[in-house]
């Protein structure tokens, strides 16, 4: 049976007639919750019975929470091969924020990243993406606060290497039909896919673009991220400044902190001439250490210091909180941690 949360309503309509029973049919996904054509009684009741025989409903199921002591939670969520998903749920007075994954893995192998390591197990479905959203909405936020949340595709994966099915979740996400999900609700974060940032220029619906820099020269960055070897900094610069953006947008840079290796203050101002006159802001990220990973979390000294650098060369500079450690659920640290061994 086909999951029906890898369907876009205009593919839904296709198949059925008259074709708003497409609209009914996502307005009762995404905005009841429901969870069984039984409940949906707009439907004609003749009509049910062959439409629970033809999709499924099902969500996939939380195999395992953490709470952190920072009130963020990761989740382990259990598709239908076996395979787990991670999902973080990061709560804020008022903007919470929910951060997907893409991939099982990750092909990219930055030095600095733990889901680096793994290498990449598969590509997510559209549908695999969407219910990660839905189930972190549902645990977490009951209520008048059931859409108060932005959603960020940075969990585990690259989500411009699995590009088409990411498009299509985040279609999804935005159907005024079902969500509604706004596009400047949306973030998605790249190593710098310099091709899927250009096919991503093309679209109609673009959502927020996030740049993971970390390294702000060549010789540096292809050591960190071995992708800049295939598309280097420049190249990628361009395409950003090509990037079409609305009126006060700007694109998000995030730079990871690594002491002695991306910290200093030459370092800081190699950004700032790389970044002068872009429509751009940073987010800095102290380094989340991990026993498999070498590398150290600068000083709280030396993270000011850089910041400093950056705002007085006019970059907007954010020290990105450190959140969800304690349960492995800070950036770069989604490994499967707590997984059982043996699937
Ligand atoms: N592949 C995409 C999405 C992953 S986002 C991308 O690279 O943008 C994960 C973010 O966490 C990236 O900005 C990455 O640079 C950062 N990150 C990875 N490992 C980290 C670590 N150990 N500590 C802090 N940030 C890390």
């Amino acid at each position: 049976m086909k999951s029906i949360y890898d369907c876009e309503r205009a593919e839904l309509a296709r198949s059925l007639s008259p074709s708003y029973r497409s609209t009914q049919i996502f307005k009762s996904l995404y905005q009841r919750w429901l969870g069984n054509f039984e409940d949906m009684t707009d439907l004609p009741r003749a009509e049910r019975a062959g439409l629970a025989a033809e999709w499924d409903l099902r969500l996939p199921e939380v195999h395992r929470r953490f709470d952190s002591t920072d009130g963020t939670r990761r989740y382990l969520i259990r598709l239908h091969d076996g395979e787990l998903a991670e999902t973080v749920f990061l709560p804020e007075e008022h903007r919470n924020t929910i951060c997907i994954s893409s991939q099982i893995g990750c092909a990219l192998a930055c030095s600095f990243c733990l889901t680096g390591l793994m290498g990449l197990t598969r590509h997510l479905s559209a549908g695999e993406i969407v219910t990660q959203v839905l189930l972190a909405q549902r645990e977490n936020l009951a209520g008048e606060l059931r859409d108060s949340f932005n959603i960020v595709l940075m969990g585990m994966g690259e989500p411009l290497h699995n590009y088409d099915n990411v498009m299509q979740a985040i279609r999804i996400l935005h159907d005024p039909e079902g969500l509604n999900m706004s596009m400047s609700r949306i973030t998605l974060s790249t190593a710098g896919m310099l091709p899927g940032i250009e096919r991503l220029a093309q679209e109609d619906d673009i959502p927020n673009l996030a740049i993971s820099l970390t390294g702000s020269t060549n010789a540096k960055r292809n050591e960190l991220m071995p992708i800049n070897r295939k598309y280097p900094i420049e190249d990628v610069l361009d395409a950003v400044k090509r990037f079409p953006l609305k009126h006060r947008q700007r694109v998000t840079f995030e730079y990871v902190l690594l002491k002695g290796v991306t910290d200093s203050v030459e370092d800081a101002r190699t950004l700032v001439r790389l970044l002068a006159g872009m429509p751009a802001k940073v987010n800095l990220i102290p380094f989340n250490e991990a026993e498999e990973l070498q590398y150290r979390r600068p000083s709280e000294s030396s993270i000011a210091r850089f910041q400093e650098v950056l705002q007085r060369g006019n970059v907007d500079a954010f020290v990105r909180k450190n959140r969800g450690n304690d349960i492995s659920a800070a950036c770069g640290q989604l490994k499967h941690k707590g997984a059982p061994a043996a699937k």
